[in-house]
């Protein structure tokens, strides 16, 4: 058969040769570099390989040594990998090569290699990827990992300084963001708060139902005067008092400020609320108050009726009035002596001058001397003494006055008489000592107070026999540091019985 006229293989010939056309259209145009070699040398050669290697057109490299134009250490690769090509009749995996620029400068290339029929015959289609790109954009993409990790770690122990910064504050801290919901918060304010109703994610709302402040004149707040819910509206707010009470039902008195945050339009995106704790300052002052109070009522009233008396005797030649004038001033006298003794007592407790001596005691035979002791001026009562032995350990002088605090108070409270029952001796594994009296007793509205300092149940009643308020106070401060406790009964109109226990102190 001449010029193989058989149509079915011209058919092939001819579909064969204009794929092979399109395959080289495709690799002219190609913007990766391509090449075809065939026994080593370069058959064809695109724009992009040109430009790549550094030669002035495609042309140049026809003809030129595949090997050659492998980098020195690339080539026995390079070889092997060919030879594989063509014996397997197979595509070469994707690696990464360094081929040869025209001023001998190596460039690393991630080069995909197959073998091909071109032109007729077994070639090698060589199509590439300058690979800096690549290896700089791993490169990058690893620096920003690193960067974010580190940024991340940064952006984490900034936020634990921060948090630890702000749990050493004594003020409580909470922020809002624009929703209302607390997204910064303290150790201070759980404190203030409980942890649950400042916890992260609460709004306001569910903060204002927990906590539920009032002001200090007993009037709650309403949801939209509280400090943070005006800084909402854009206000600054300063100072704000407010009274919560806290998980132990304790109240503390709230020096509220709150602030907006803006963004650069104005619009508030979150509030910051910063809360000091004022309840000792508001107590101090109240204290303060008192105090001045109480001083100046107590010594008004002697020093009146010590002038009255010695102006009185000046002018009285009689002796025996001058004996009635003369136990009123001495009487007076007796009652500014214990108001400065009263202030000395408490000071020194104050400055902690108060040291308790650690002896054996026993305590039936100082109530048994502190009750005889002061029965012997007792002018319209009685003293029923019973006290059975029974030792502690402490300061056999200090829990005399205790004894005798309650003695004195309850004669002072019994202005009619009557009978003063003291009581000592063990009861279970204590100490008890209890006075009880006849008396005008405590109107039970007062007595949750009677233990505080200055307080007097009966201030400008009838019954006010004088005094600064501190004597219970004190005598309860010694027997607490002994270990004990003190409490009473009373009955208004009935009377008192006031006691205490102390650990007991071993034997005799
Ligand atoms: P004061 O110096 O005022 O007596 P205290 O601290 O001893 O101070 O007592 C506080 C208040 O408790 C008194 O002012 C009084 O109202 C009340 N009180 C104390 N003891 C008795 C008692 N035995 N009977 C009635 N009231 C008492």
């Amino acid at each position: 058969m001449q010029g193989g006229a058989d149509p079915e293989v011209q058919g092939k010939r001819m579909a064969f040769e204009e794929a092979e056309a399109a395959l080289r259209a495709w690799m002219e145009r190609s913007l990766d570099p391509v090449v075809v070699h065939r026994a080593g040398r370069v058959v064809f050669a695109n724009q992009a390989v040109a430009g790549l290697l550094g030669y002035g057109s495609a042309a140049e490299l026809l003809g030129v040594s595949v090997i050659d134009l492998t980098h020195p250490d690339d080539r026995e690769r390079v070889r092997a990998r060919i030879q594989r090509m063509l014996t397997h009749q197979e595509p070469a995996p994707l690696v990464e090569e360094r081929f040869l620029r025209r001023d001998g400068t190596a460039v690393p290339v991630d080069v995909l290699a197959l073998p091909i029929v071109f032109e007729g015959k077994l070639s090698i289609l060589v199509s590439g990827h300058d690979a800096r790109e690549r290896k700089w954009l791993e490169a990058e993409k690893q620096r920003l990992f690193e960067e974010q990790a580190r940024l991340g770690a940064e952006a984490q122990r900034h936020a634990a300084e921060l948090q630890a910064i702000l749990d050493h504050q004594l003020a409580g801290l909470i922020v809002f963001d624009r929703t209302g919901r607390v997204t910064m918060t303290n150790l201070a304010t759980a404190k203030l708060f409980g942890s649950q109703a400042s916890e992260l994610g609460a709004t306001l709302e569910e903060m204002f139902a927990k906590v539920r402040p009032y002001r200090p004149n007993g009037q709650p707040y309403a949801l939209d005067e509280l400090p943070s819910a005006r800084a909402f509206r854009g206000e600054q707010t300063e100072g704000d008092n407010l009274t919560v009470a806290d998980a132990q039902g304790n109240d503390h008195y709230l020096s509220v400020s709150a602030s907006p945050i803006r963004d650069e339009e104005g619009n508030v995106t979150s509030v910051v609320s910063v809360m000091r704790d004022v309840t000792e300052m508001v107590e101090f002052d109240r204290l303060k108050d008192q105090f001045l109070r109480v001083v100046a009522h107590e010594l008004k009233t002697p020093v009146a009726i010590m002038k009255g008396y010695a102006q009185l005797l000046l002018r009285s030649p009689e002796e025996a009035a001058s004996r009635r004038m003369l136990e009123k001033i001495d009487r007076g006298a007796d009652r500014i002596d214990r108001i400065v003794r009263d202030m000395l007592d408490l000071s020194q407790l104050h400055l902690g001058n108060v040291t308790i001596e650690h002896e054996k005691v026993e305590l039936d035979a100082v109530v048994d001397r502190i009750a005889q002791e002061m029965a012997r001026s007792f002018e319209r009562h009685q003293l029923k003494l019973s006290a059975r032995p029974v030792v502690v350990e402490g300061d056999g002088d200090r829990l005399g006055k205790v004894v005798g605090a309650l003695i004195d108070n309850a004669v002072r409270y019994s202005p009619q008489g009557g009978r003063i029952e003291v009581t000592c001796g063990p009861r279970r594994d204590e100490a008890v000592v209890s006075v009880k009296d006849e008396g005008v007793g405590i109107p039970a509205d007062k007595q949750a107070r009677v233990f505080e300092r200055f307080f007097r149940a009966h201030t400008d009643t009838p019954n006010d026999y004088g005094g600064m308020g501190v004597g219970l106070y004190l005598a309860r401060e010694i027997v607490r540091r002994h270990g004990g406790e003190m409490w009473f009964e009373s009955r208004e109109g009935i009377g008192s019985v006031f006691s205490f226990s102390l650990p007991l102190g071993g034997e005799r």
